[in-house]
């Protein structure tokens, strides 16, 4: 799935998937087909507080993302795939920062300035260009 946004959230999206994609390292996540992976959400991308938490993304093969049909699968199995523990806590990141406020004195541009940076980070730290 594409459907970045604009602006500086359009770009931590593009970095988010870009480091997602560079994790998986060539196969996916999900069934182990080697190839070329999609970024997935575990919680969708709707919700602010983990949308670019490199917690929250694997690398799926469209068949896995998506489906045949394009549509995104909702992912029953990721508390499975991911560890329960794993899954709760991210679940509960999630619920308790919905809806999504930045931290007490920054507007939410600033914030995404602050996770574009983080991402711009961690992409140059894995090898990325970023
Ligand atoms: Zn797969």
């Amino acid at each position: 799935m594409s459907g970045y946004a604009k602006g500086t959230k359009g770009a931590c999206d593009r970095l988010w998937a870009q480091i997602i994609r560079a994790r998986a390292n060539g196969c996916c996540e999900r069934c182990g087909t080697p190839g070329p992976v999609q970024a997935a959400h575990i919680f969708r991308k709707g919700y602010n507080a983990t949308r670019h938490d490199l917690r929250n993304g694997r690398g799926l093969c469209g068949n896995c993302h998506t489906g045949q049909d394009g549509v995104d699968l909702g992912m029953w199995d990721w508390p499975e795939l991911i560890g329960v523990v794993e899954y709760e806590d991210l679940r509960l990141f999630m619920r308790n920062n919905t809806p999504f406020s930045p931290p007490a004195g920054m507007t939410l541009d600033g914030w995404w300035q602050h996770t574009r940076d983080t991402l711009k980070t961690e992409a140059v730290f894995m090898g990325l260009a970023a």
